[in-house]
């Protein structure tokens, strides 16, 4: 009984992330939804993608919390439309949320919308938003054990960044070991290694999310 209730709720939220992809698609506008535990760096991976993009793609921002508007101010600092979504208390975004937080942007003016996720590592992947892009940073601090622990984001997901890289020399995370992890759970995997701190990778990691914007782009 409980099973078919849930799974009641998980296709309404689809059939609604649908209306939100042919809404997106109609515009041309690829979304990246960007999920992580809270601290490995979500905010920073976006700030550093919007100072690389500048100029270059016009991109919007989602931010997704229980509370405040913390992250979002730091994004509006760069100057591009953003909007925020307090949860309540909610641990992922949902695709009602996410149609709430388009119809605040300027649509026709898009190329690209980030969607910072909740941070944790367990629901968001459960619940489609109309994304295109589904992306979870893995940063070094948090050991390299996470796809054991979390292996359904990990399963779904498009890309893996590894950010805090700096921090290698520092703690214990073998990247090749978790690179042959992750690859091996799901072989189509991309894997960028990036610092938010440094800057090293964020060239690499801007360049691959044009290349999935010119991929998804519709005429
Ligand atoms: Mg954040
Ligand atoms: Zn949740």
């Amino acid at each position: 009984m409980k099973v078919s209730v849930v799974q009641g709720i998980l296709s309404a939220n689809d059939q609604l992330a649908a209306q939100n992809r042919d809404q997106l698609d109609q515009l041309g506008i690829c979304v990246v939804n960007v999920m992580a535990s809270p601290g490995s760096g979500k905010t920073s991976l976006i700030l550093r993608t919007l100072d690389q993009l500048a100029g270059r793609m016009r991109v919007a921002v989602i931010e997704g919390d229980i509370a405040s508007t913390v992250d979002a101010d730091k994004v509006a600092t760069r100057g591009v439309p953003v909007v925020q979504i307090n949860t309540g208390g909610q641990c992922h975004l949902d695709a009602p949320m996410l149609r709430n937080a388009l119809a605040q942007l300027p649509l026709d003016q898009l190329d690209l919308i980030f969607v910072e996720n909740v941070g944790n590592l367990i629901c968001p992947v459960d619940f489609r938003l109309g994304e295109d892009v589904n992306v979870v940073i893995a940063s070094v601090p948090e050991g390299d054990d996470k796809p054991y622990k979390y292996p359904g984001i990990f399963l779904a997901v498009d890309a893996v960044v590894i950010n805090k890289v700096d921090l290698l020399p520092y703690v214990h995370f073998d990247v090749a070991a978790f690179r042959r992890l992750v690859t091996g759970m799901n072989p189509g995997l991309q894997i960028l290694e990036v610092s938010c701190e440094t800057g090293q990778g964020i060239a690499e990691w801007v360049a691959w999310i044009v290349e999935q914007r010119e991929k998804r782009r519709r005429p």
